[in-house]
C-alpha cells in the first residue's frame, strides 16, 4: 500500500509528551516516510513546513484534543496535496470530449484506454477508441481486443506508421458519427525519447485534444517528477491516472507527478481487469493511508461498491428506476463485496426481501456470460430492458456467443434488481412520511 508507514506514525503520535516535541517527532517521521515512498523531496519539505507552521499557530476548537486537532491539520494538508477535498470532475464538459492518453510504455496506457472506454460507456456515453500507437507491435490488436470486450469501436490502421495521421483521422471518424467521448491511445516508446515526445507534441498540435491525460505507473518512483515534466513541457497535462495502485508499489511518485504538472489525479487503476478503475477520491485516499476511521473494512467494501454505482445510480435505484447498466454495475459490486443480502444487512433500518439470492460462485461463472450479453445489447436495450423480447434474446445470445438461457437468466436478475429497487422506494417514501428522511 502507498505510504504504508503513515498509519504507524499516526498511531505513535504521543500526546503525553510536550505538544511541540510530539509535533516535531511526528514531522520528522512523516518526512522520512514520504521520502521513502518516493515523494519529491522539495514537496516533502514544503508540506511539513506548512504542517509545522499551522500546528504552532492554530489552537484546537473546544472539545477537540490537541492530538486530534493536529492530525486533522496533517489530514487537510495531505488532502490539499492531492488536489483538495473535492472529488475530481470526470463528467465530460462538452461533446465530443477528446482525450489523449500519454505515458511511457508499460505504464498501462492501453489497458487504461479500455478501462476508460468501459467506464464512460457504463455512464451512458457513446465512446470511441483510437489506436495511435504505431511503434509497439500488436498495440492495435491489444486495443481492438479490449474494445471488443467492452463493446466499444476502435479506429486503427494496422500497418500504418503514421501515428499523427491515424489520430487525426480517428478523431474525425468518431466526431462525424456524433460520438461523445473519443480516447486516443499513443505510443510509450520510440527509439529515441525525443522522437516520442515530438510525436506527442505533433498529435496534440494537430488533434487539439480537450484533455491530455498522463498515465503513470505507481511504481515509477522518483523518476515520476522528471517523466511528468518532460511530457508536460510538450503536451500540457490536464490530468493524471495512476495505475497499478493495487500492487505493493510505493505510490508517492504519483504525488511528484502532481507537483510537476499541477494536474490532478482523476482515476486510479487497481488491477488488470477492465472494471478496476476508480475515480480518485482525495479525502478517502488520505483517510485510508493515515489509517483513520474504525469502520475501515466496511468502508473499504462500500467504497468499492460506490465506485461501481454513481450517485445518480443510487438515486435512480432509490426512485425505483433501474436499467441494465445499473444491473451490471451491481453485479460487479456484488462480486467484490459478497452477497448483496449481507451488505444490505449491514445498513441499519433497511429491510429488503431478496427475490433471488445469487451465491457468489454461480455469479462468478455467470458474470462473463452476462457481460458478453450486456455488451451485445443496443443502447435502447441497455436503457430499457423491457423491450427485449424473444427474438432480441436470440440475437443477443447469438452476438455474445452464449446460450439464450443465459440471457434469460440475466433478464431475471434485472427483474430481481428492479423489484428490490421498488421496495427501497417504498421504504424511502415511508421514512420520508415519518420525517426520518
Ligand atoms: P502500455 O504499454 O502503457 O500500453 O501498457 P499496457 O496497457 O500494455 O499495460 C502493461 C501491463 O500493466 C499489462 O500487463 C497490464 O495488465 C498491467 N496493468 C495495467 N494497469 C494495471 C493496474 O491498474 N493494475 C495492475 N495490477 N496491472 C495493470
Amino acid at each position: 500500500m502507498v505510504l504504508d508507514g503513515l498509519r504507524r506514525i499516526v498511531r505513535n503520535f504521543i500526546e503525553s509528551r510536550e505538544y511541540e516535541t510530539s509535533v516535531n517527532e511526528f514531522v520528522k517521521e512523516l518526512q522520512k516516510e514520504l521520502i521513502r515512498s518516493d515523494v519529491n523531496v522539495r514537496l516533502v519539505m514544503d508540506l511539513t513546513k506548512k504542517i509545522k507552521e499551522r500546528a504552532a499557530e492554530e489552537r484546537p476548537p473546544p472539545g477537540l484534543t490537541r492530538r486530534d486537532w493536529f492530525l486533522s491539520i496533517v489530514y487537510e494538508q495531505l488532502v490539499n496535496l492531492f488536489g483538495g477535498p473535492e472529488r475530481p470532475q470526470v463528467k465530460p464538459p462538452k461533446k465530443p470530449w477528446v482525450v489523449l492518453l500519454v505515458g511511457l510504455q508499460g505504464s498501462g496506457k492501453t489497458t487504461t484506454a479500455g478501462k476508460l472506454a468501459y467506464f464512460y460507456k457504463l455512464e451512458g456515453y457513446k465512446v470511441g477508441l483510437v489506436a495511435a500507437d504505431t511503434f509497439r507491435p500488436g498495440a492495435y490488436e491489444q486495443l481492438k481486443t479490449l474494445g471488443e470486450a467492452v463493446g466499444v469501436p476502435v479506429y486503427g490502421e494496422p500497418g500504418s506508421k503514421d501515428a499523427v495521421s491515424i489520430a487525426v483521422k480517428g478523431v474525425e471518424f468518431f466526431r462525424e458519427k456524433g460520438f461523445d467521448v473519443i480516447i486516443i491511445d499513443t505510443a510509450g516508446r520510440h527509439h529515441r525519447e525525443e522522437d516520442l515526445l515530438a510525436e506527442m507534441e505533433d498529435i496534440a498540435g494537430r488533434v487539439r485534444p480537450d484533455e491530455v491525460v498522463l498515465v503513470l505507473d505507481a511504481s515509477i518512483g522518483q523518476q515520476a517528477f522528471e517523466v511528468a515534466s518532460k511530457f508536460h513541457n510538450k503536451t500540457p497535462v490536464g490530468s493524471i491516472i495512476v495505475t497499478k495502485l493495487d500492487g505493493t508499489a510505493k505510490g508517492g511518485g504519483a504525488l511528484s507527478a502532481v507537483a510537476a504538472t499541477g494536474a490532478r489525479i482523476k482515476f486510479v487503476g487497481t488491477g488488470e481487469k477492465i472494471d478496476e478503475l476508480e475515480v480518485f477520491d482525495p479525502k478517502r485516499f488520505v483517510a485510508r493511508i493515515m489509517g483513520l476511521g474504525d469502520l475501515e473494512g466496511l468502508l473499504e467494501r462500500v467504497k468499492k461498491a460506490k465506485v461501481e454505482l454513481s450517485e445518480k445510480d443510487v438515486e435512480d435505484i432509490l426512485e425505483g428506476r433501474v436499467n441494465m447498466r445499473i444491473v451490471y454495475k451491481q453485479l460487479v459490486s456484488l462480486r467484490k463485496m459478497g452477497p448483496l443480502r449481507k451488505i444490505l444487512e449491514m445498513i441499519p433500518g433497511l429491510q429488503v426481501r431478496m427475490p433471488v439470492e445469487v451465491d457468489s460462485k454461480t455469479l462468478e461463472e455467470k458474470m462473463e456470460k452476462w457481460l458478453a450479453a450486456i455488451n451485445s445489447m443496443t443502447y435502447e436495450e441497455l436503457d430499457n430492458p423491457e423491450v427485449i423480447d424473444k427474438s432480441r434474446v436470440k440475437r443477443i445470445s447469438y452476438g455474445a456467443g452464449v446460450d439464450p438461457e443465459d440471457v434469460k437468466a440475466l433478464l431475471k436478475q434485472y427483474e430481481a434488481v428492479k423489484s428490490i429497487s421498488k421496495q427501497l422506494k417504498r421504504q424511502k417514501n415511508l421514512l420520508a412520511k415519518m420525517g426520518l428522511d
